[in-house]
């Protein structure tokens, strides 16, 4: 059985752009820099419940 795919946050360490990515819907979306600076490290981490649910709100 293949684990599905959970949502993970991403942020950025320099100037604090998050995006939270549902990898259902959206695993061709994923940045691996920051839009706004072109930071490439960014952090990934577990979205909290708030921004799960705001993520499907705004559909981002
Ligand atoms: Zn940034």
């Amino acid at each position: 059985m293949p684990v599905p795919p959970k949502p993970f946050t991403q942020e950025c360490s320099k100037c604090g752009w998050k995006h939270t990515v549902r990898p259902v819907s959206d695993v061709l979306l994923i940045p691996v820099r920051c839009p706004r600076c072109d930071n490439p490290d960014l952090i990934r981490r577990r979205p909290s419940y708030f921004e799960q649910v705001w993520s499907k709100l705004i559909g981002k």
